[in-house]
């Protein structure tokens, strides 16, 4: 089998793309569905969380791990103040996410390089995060990740979880990490291929529009923050913006992603009713969209004080 012929994506086959970014706000602001990151809405708890963003789209919740461990070399976060994070998050947003990513560890060889473990660790450590995290916050919508670099730490990594208990060809999405930076490669195309025909339902982090072109109709989500890079990269200014560059514009975040989703040809972008047709067993996407008051138990008393300490360190 050549795994590494994958056919182009037709049209019909979008997998459902959720805009990175940074600014909690574009909660409320963005027509489209986004991919947040655990510590932007960290930032806004300084502040109280009555100016929490509300959010009025579908969205999803990331780590932030490669750039929490790039920076730290480890996570500075306990896993208890991540999940009692999360769980104040779900309540003050006034929605749930469509899913929220584990405290995962990532393969690209700058992290190992950062952390000084292994591959093999940092996929044991990631396992252990999604046990933790569903066991002492099993509300939250935690999906696993996939870690690895060469498909056969993927493979590994698979095994790996099922020893565990998670059979990831049941679960309702599956993340396929450490791809970002090289998601438009032929070995990428070829692991997702693989892990596809395993029955496995992926999100790929941080796959955009080559990725998306290559292997796109194997994959049941995706996201990208690459907008702000690019127009930091390139200097962006749309006509008609007052800031000096629009690498935290909603407005050329959205042309970008037009651009990008235009690989597939297909009109209008999925909206809020319309989200991820996942089922964690607490109700399906569409019972959480008609139900916006959160139905979350209340945080445990002891977390606030963790969270005070936590916004400290993002902020710090
Ligand atoms: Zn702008």
């Amino acid at each position: 089998m050549n795994t590494l012929c994958v056919p182009e994506t037709p049209a019909s086959r979008r997998p459902y793309f959720y805009l990175g970014t940074h600014r909690a706000r574009h909660l409320e602001q963005s027509p489209v569905p986004l991919f947040v990151p655990v510590q932007a809405l960290l930032r806004y708890q300084r502040h109280g969380h009555q100016h929490m963003p509300k959010a009025r789209v579908n969205y999803a919740l990331d780590s932030g791990g490669y750039s929490h461990i790039a920076k730290y070399g480890e996570w500075t976060i306990s896993p208890e103040e991540y999940g009692g994070a999360v769980y104040r998050f779900m309540e003050y947003v006034g929605y749930p996410p469509d899913f929220a990513a584990p405290q995962d560890f990532m393969c690209e060889p700058e992290i190992i390089r950062k952390t000084g473990l292994t591959v093999h660790l940092h996929q044991e450590l990631t396992v252990d995060s999604v046990l933790y995290l569903r066991h002492e916050f099993p509300h939250a919508p935690w999906i696993p990740v996939l870690q690895g670099y060469r498909l056969d730490d993927y493979l590994l990594h698979v095994e790996m979880y099922r020893q565990a208990g998670i059979n990831l060809t049941a679960e309702p999405l599956v993340g396929l990490g450490s791809v970002c930076r090289r998601q438009s490669t032929a070995e990428i195309g070829a692991i997702v291929t693989v892990l596809h025909a395993m029955g496995i339902r992926l999100h790929g982090f941080g796959v955009k529009k080559q990725g998306l072109a290559r292997y796109g109709h194997l994959l049941a989500s995706s996201d990208s923050l690459a907008w702000s890079y690019t127009a930091r990269r390139e200097k962006i200014r749309l006509d008609g913006c007052d800031h000096r560059l629009c690498n935290n514009c909603l407005r050329y975040a959205l042309q970008w992603r037009a651009d990008t989703l235009a690989v597939f040809d297909q009109p209008a972008p999925q909206t809020f009713q319309q989200g991820l047709a996942l089922d964690f067993g607490t109700g399906s996407t569409s019972d959480r969209a008609e139900q916006r008051q959160p139905r979350l138990p209340m945080p445990k008393p002891h977390d606030r004080g963790i969270l005070d300490q936590m916004t400290l360190t993002f902020t710090a």
